[in-house]
């Protein structure tokens, strides 16, 4: 069973991005885009593993995640995991109503393999630091983001939307979390 997410609120943009999440996460399509990465991830743990164990470890999940509503003032940021709470993912307000609906799902599957690598435990497949596009584009789940371009055709590429990486529960503060 793939990683499937959940949302229960009801922004009807968002509530398609996550749709069209879930059925990208369910695809065999994405197993073998992985696939064709011949090196392992840049900052995956241990250093050796290669990409086609996170796409085995995406197929055999069973892993369920909410999906929440948070806000960051940056409307380039999209959205944000946290290890404070790793069975959900959030998307940012002030980016949901300027990013296509397709982007968006793109982003959520960014945010998936992070939580995907945080409930794993026995690797590591997140970028460590910072959340720039740029100098984090061959870990996964920019990685990954990027290769599903091809799955938003005809939509304007606004770039890897970037996605916060959160570690402590005071950097959640004021981030206003809705779940349902
Ligand atoms: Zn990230």
């Amino acid at each position: 069973m793939p990683i499937k997410l959940t949302y229960k609120l009801t922004n009807a943009k968002l509530k398609k991005a996550v749709q069209r999440a879930n059925e990208i996460l369910a695809t065999e399509d994405l197993p073998r885009v992985i696939n064709t990465r011949a090196t392992p991830f840049d900052e995956s743990e241990p250093s050796t593993l290669p990409a086609s164990a996170v796409a085995d470890y995406l197929k055999n999940s069973q892993l369920s995640l909410t999906v929440c509503h948070y806000t960051n003032p940056k409307s380039s940021i999209g959205g944000m995991f946290t290890t404070t709470t790793p069975k959900r993912i959030h998307a940012n307000r002030k980016a949901v109503p300027i990013r296509h609906y397709c982007n968006l799902a793109r982003m959520l599957v960014h945010e998936a393999i992070h939580a995907l690598s945080y409930n794993i435990r026995e690797a590591s497949f997140s970028h460590c630091s910072g959340h720039s596009p740029s100098t984090h584009s061959g870990t996964a789940p920019y990685w990954i983001q990027n290769a599903l371009k091809p799955l938003c055709p005809g939509v304007r590429d606004d770039d890897l939307i970037e996605v916060e990486l959160l570690d402590n529960a005071a950097s959640l503060r004021g981030r206003n979390i809705r779940c349902g």
